[in-house]
Order: structure tokens, then C-alpha cells, then sequence
């Protein structure tokens, strides 16, 4: 039946504001977007949003659902004592402070609710595997992504967080974690943590390939040094056909060199289909998000530590971590504006390979309702947002999660 011709929706949300400045009224049918149009007949439960923006359901990227501390008490941050930056201090500090946190599944769900409502419908979650975590953590992370299915999907990267081939155990763990549920295949400073660039390269690529999964290698191995892992993970990801499927998180060399050197790089990542994750640290170079975006390469976005051992900020908000972007990228017209928040929305789900992302009909009904006038004031001002939607359910209203 034609949808003008009187057809029930299970949902209408009328007087919608779209990123394209149009008035709309959506209609949503079994988890759908089953129809826009300028005037859609009422059906089911109709609502009007009063000219509210409708966005698609933000992508975070990158969390990490183990280490976070939200749901938790408060965690006063821990400085290291070396003089030089040292993740593996860092690891140290984490394992006491999270044997004595409240177990992950609880700490987990309360960081996805928070992402929930806050908009947040699709998350890649890192999950720490290593000898002494065994896979403790991806139980509890897996049992915490089944109990929210219904608000958001969360994807799960084994992350070698204390080494991959310098770290005896791992790699036979990192194999299981990807037989038991992991979805990707993750990584760690190859130089820097491992000392090993061939070594960690052959070991992540080798489990992508027997797994059939992606990669998201985190890369904070500085300037040249970097770079040339950079150029390596593209020339790896073209000689075994991985175009689209592997992403770099971080890769502060890129901002860490000359521009051309930069663009030189940018251009090997763009050619192999290699995507590029930014957070937009506030203390250290990130790469160049416009830079990368002109030379072809999918720029991601991801809030990364949520109030962790690692680092005392963040809201598992998209919409703030796009402003933080947008901000430290000196972004400030409307269409820059947009280009952050595109980070956390089509870029992202073409990063993740999500199939039909996207207000328009026959797409998932992930939909956010954001009171702004455009996306630029919906990127600055981030305004709760008032209503969230996954397949067409409401989990979030007014800010606050809702649950089923
Ligand atoms: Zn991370």
C-alpha cells in the first residue's frame, strides 16, 4: 500500500528537521524507516519533535568498555613516575586500580547506558586480552553487549594492551579471544611496545586472515618511526586484499612530520583502504582530519578512555567529541563543523562497514533527536538529546537511558 494512501505506521515522528534543512515527517515500521515525506497519515504513536534536528544514531568508534570507571566510585588519576611516558607503567597502575573496581559488566553497562543516552547506537569496544586478563574481560564485555542489543551494537577488538609477540601467551589468547566472540583483530605500537615490527605485523595480520576478521591497530609510535609502520600496515593491507577492513587508531605521527611527508603516507592509506581513528587528544600532535579527508582516506572518530586509569575525562558523548575535533582542528564554519560530526556518523559506518546507515527510507531506524536548528549548533552546543532510537525503540529520552 502506498504510504500516502493511508498506510499505519508502527511510529511517525513529524515535524522532523533534516541536516538538509527540510521539514519532514518520518514513518518507522518493524525497526525501519518505512517512509519521509513532507506529511506522513498518523499511525501507531505519532509524535512531533517541534522542528527538532533528526540525525542518524552516533558511532563511537573507539571505546574501551573493560578499563572504564563510569558506574564506579570516583578514581583520582594516578600520575606515572618515569620521566619518560611509559605504557607500561601505565598497564601497572591500571591492574591495581581495576582490582579493585566493581567487576566489568557492571562498569561496562554503565558506560553503554551513558553512551545510549547520549545517542551513541553503534560502539567498537577494545577488550584488553593478555596473559593476566586471559579472557575475563571478553566474557564480561560479551555478556554486557547481550543484555544491551536492544540500544546499541557494540563490535569488540582483542587488544593486546601489554604486547603482542613480546608477551608470552598472547597471541595463542588472541586467537581464542576471536574464536570465542571477539570481531577484530587488534594491535599496539609494533615498535614501540614490541619492539617487533614484522613480528606484531605477521601476528595480526595472520589472525585476520585465519579469522576472517578486521584489524584496528592502536599506533602511537612517533613520527618517522610511525610513518614507516603506517606505510607498512597499507602496503599489508593491499597485498592481502584487506581494503576497508583494517583501521589505524590514533596515529599521531602523521602530525607529528612535515605536511608533505604526511601527504605522501595519506595517499599510500588511501590507495590500500586503510582508515584513520582521531579522538583529538588535547596534549598531544593528531593527525591533520582535513589533510587525511582531501587524499582520500576514511577519517574516524572515537572517544577512546572514559574516565580510566589513563584518563580522568570524557561523557560518552559523540556530539562533545566532535566539537573536541572540531576545536582542536580550528574548524569553524558550518561545513567544517559538519565534517566533524560526519566522523562520528557516515564516515564512521563506512569505516565499520555498516550496510545502509543513514536517515532515509529502508535504513534502521537509529535516529536521534537533537533541539538544535543545524548540525553546525548541534556539534557546538550539544544539547541533550531528547529522544533516541534503535531499530525504532525508544532507549533514551531527554538525556537519560530508558532501557527497554
Ligand atoms: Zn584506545
Amino acid at each position: 500500500m502506498n504510504a500516502k494512501a493511508g498506510h499505519r505506521f508502527d511510529t511517525v515522528l513529524a515535524d522532523a528537521l533534516l541536516a538538509d534543512g527540510s521539514t519532514v515527517s518520518i514513518g518507522i515500521t518493524a525497526g525501519r524507516i518505512a517512509a519521509i515525506d513532507a506529511a506522513l497519515p498518523a499511525g501507531g504513536d505519532a509524535m512531533s519533535l517541534g522542528g527538532s534536528l533528526v540525525l542518524p544514531g552516533l558511532i563511537d568508534a573507539h571505546v574501551h568498555l573493560d578499563k572504564s570507571l563510569v558506574g564506579d566510585a570516583w578514581q583520582s588519576h594516578r600520575r606515572g613516575t618515569s620521566a619518560t611516558f611509559s605504557v607500561m607503567e601505565r598497564v601497572a597502575i591500571e591492574a591495581e586500580i581495576l582490582g579493585r573496581a566493581a567487576p566489568v559488566e557492571q562498569r561496562a553497562a554503565a558506560l553503554i547506558e551513558l553512551a545510549v543516552a547520549h545517542g551513541t547506537t553503534r560502539m567498537r569496544s577494545h577488550v584488553d586480552i593478555d596473559p593476566v586478563t586471559g579472557l575475563k574481560s571478553l566474557h564480561a564485555v560479551l555478556a554486557a553487549r547481550e543484555r544491551y542489543k536492544h540500544a546499541a551494537s557494540i563490535e569488540i577488538v582483542a587488544f593486546p594492551q601489554r604486547g603482542l609477540v613480546s608477551c608470552p601467551g598472547t597471541l595463542e589468547l588472541m586467537d581464542a579471544a576471536l574464536r570465542e566472540g571477539a570481531d577484530l583483530v587488534g594491535g599496539l605500537d609494533p615498535s614501540g611496545v614490541d619492539h617487533d615490527v614484522d613480528g606484531q605485523l605477521d601476528a595480526v595480520f595472520g589472525l585476520a586472515q585465519r579469522h576472517a576478521a578486521g584489524i584496528d591497530i592502536h599506533l602511537h609510535d612517533a613520527a618517522g618511526e610511525g610513518l614507516a609502520e603506517l606505510d607498512e600496515i597499507a602496503r599489508r593491507t593491499k597485498a592481502v586484499g584487506m581494503a576497508g577492513s583494517v583501521n589505524v587508531s590514533h596515529a599521531y605521527a602523521l602530525g607529528m612530520v612535515p605536511e608533505a611527508d604526511a601527504q605522501r603516507t595519506a595517499e599510500k592509506l588511501a590507495d590500500a583502504g586503510v582508515s584513520i581513528l582521531t579522538n583529538a587528544p588535547g596534549n598531544h600532535a593528531y593527525p591533520s582530519v582535513m589533510q587525511l579527508r582531501e587524499a582520500g582516506v576514511t577519517v574516524i572518530a572515537g572517544n577512546d578512555n572514559i574516565r580510566d586509569a589513563w584518563w580522568p575525562y570524557g561523557d560518552a558523548d559523540m556530539l562533545e567529541r566532535a566539537m573536541l575535533i572540531a576545536y582542536g582542528s580550528g574548524f569553524l564554519t558550518d561545513e567544517e563543523l559538519a565534517v566533524a560530526l560526519d566522523l562520528a556518523t557516515h564516515s564512521a559506518a563506512r569505516a565499520l562497514r555498516v550496510d545502509d546507515y543513514g536517515v532515509h527510507a529502508g535504513a534502521p531506524a537509529d535516529l536521534i533527536v537533537v533541539p538544535a536548528r543545524n548540525v553546525a549548533e548541534a556539534v557546538v552546543a550539544r544539547p541533550a538529546r531528547s529522544h533516541v532510537f534503535k531499530a525504532g525503540k525508544l532507549v533514551a529520552r531527554d538525556g537519560k537511558y530508558v532501557g527497554h
